[in-house]
């Protein structure tokens, strides 16, 4: 699968780049039953292309960094001391809240090596 393969999110046309011979239509119908099925993430960033990746269950927490001048999203690893403070800050907001946390996202935005 090319997602399974990229590290990174990818575009609908990102996806048909590397696998020729796919149709636009049949790529697009089969992420929306991934996604369905919970196999699969759609990203949404500040620019109009929606991306996709493996859902965590499959590749792992991670987080991403994104790019706000050409839109790149990169994935980068969940470091212990990141995720510990991030658990402890959820568990105060649940205390506060009565919200149940179950899980977070994190997407750093900057600007990327090639745009700086
Ligand atoms: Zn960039
Ligand atoms: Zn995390």
């Amino acid at each position: 699968m090319v997602l399974a393969a990229s590290g990174r999110p990818l575009t609908i046309p990102e996806i048909l780049g590397r696998r020729h011979g796919l149709a636009q239509s049949s790529v697009y119908r089969n992420l929306v039953v991934l996604e369905q099925a919970g196999v699969v993430r759609r990203i949404v960033t500040h620019d109009e292309r929606t991306r996709y990746e493996l859902a965590e269950e499959l590749t792992g927490h991670h987080h991403h960094l994104v790019c706000s001048r050409c839109g790149l999203v990169e994935d980068v690893p969940a470091s212990d001391d990141l995720e510990r403070s991030v658990a402890a800050a959820a568990a105060r907001t649940a205390r506060s809240t009565g919200f149940r946390i179950d899980h977070h996202r994190i997407d750093l935005l900057g600007i990327c090596g090639p745009c700086s």
